[in-house]
């Protein structure tokens, strides 16, 4: 059994069908990156793992744990219990274009937030991962600081710190660099080569197509909604065989 296991995911929003049998397997420590034109459905996809949104159709299992099953016949998917998929919800840590730190709070603050909420973790017993996590992202010195006096890559990097010290077992990224300056996106995108580095398990959507080349074991190409074409990264930009992929690469050079 894989790690993760997305099968023939259905999600509409009103009449517009947005995944259309969208299906995800990937081992622990694998990176997979997920590329395609703008509302393809790759946000989509990634909120459904996450449970920023329900599916219609199909099942979420991570490590063995059914979050989502789909049950014989035609019918709606089937939820755990709120507590089981919200259990199962905590060991992903999620990175998003808008950073979405808290403004109100310092560097150091944001990273001990969430522990401290849903962990009931006490400061000192988090306090060495936290000072850890921000020596690893560079920002151990910005620890006193308010967001608003960072810049937009120092945010997004501690917005991947504070993920990271929830310990969970997969990263999602929705494209971390797409909001930021050109000349910001290389600090962010070391830090998260540098996860992959650490065997960390990571989907990633980005427009970055050198970066996904470089970073991913496997790449999803999604255009409607649909996985037209998956593979190493050598098979997709090398020898893309579907011409939507040729296409779509092509206008991105
Ligand atoms: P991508 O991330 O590939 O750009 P998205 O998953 O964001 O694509 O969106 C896929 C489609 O779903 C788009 O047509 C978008 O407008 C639509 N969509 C996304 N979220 C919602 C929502 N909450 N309500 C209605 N439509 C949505
Ligand atoms: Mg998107």
């Amino acid at each position: 059994m894989s790690f993760v296991e997305m099968d023939h995911i259905r999600k509409n929003f009103g009449s517009l069908e947005v995944l259309k049998d969208v299906s995800l397997h990937m081992d622990a420590g694998e990176v997979v990156s997920i590329i395609g034109p703008s509302g393809s459905g790759k946000s989509t996809f990634l909120r459904c793992l996450c449970q920023l949104e329900t599916i219609d159709k199909g099942s979420i299992t991570v490590d063995g744990d059914a979050m989502v099953s789909q049950p014989a016949g035609d019918g709606r998917s089937v939820y755990a219990s709120p507590s089981h998929v919200r259990a199962i919800c905590r060991r992903m840590g999620m990175c998003f274009q808008h950073f979405n730190l808290f403004p109100h709070m310092t560097v150091l603050d944001n990273i001990l937030e969430a522990p401290r909420i849903v962990k009931g973790m006490k400061t000192n017993e988090i306090m060495p991962t936290a000072e850890a996590l921000l020596k690893k992202v560079g920002l151990w010195d910005k620890r006193d600081e308010y967001p608003s006096r960072l810049s937009g890559g120092q945010q997004q990097r501690v917005a991947i710190a504070r993920a990271l010290a929830m310990n969970p077992d997969i990263m999602l990224f929705d494209e971390p660099t797409s909001a930021l300056d050109p000349e910001l996106t290389g600090e962010v995108l070391r830090t998260i080569k540098q996860l992959a580095d650490e065997d960390m398990t990571m989907i990633i959507v980005t427009h970055e197509m050198a970066f996904a080349r470089e970073v991913a074991d496997r790449i999803l190409f999604m255009a409607d909604g649909i996985v037209q074409e998956e593979g190493t990264p050598d098979q997709i930009f090398e020898h893309p065989q579907n011409e939507r992929t040729q296409n779509f690469l092509k206008s991105m050079l």
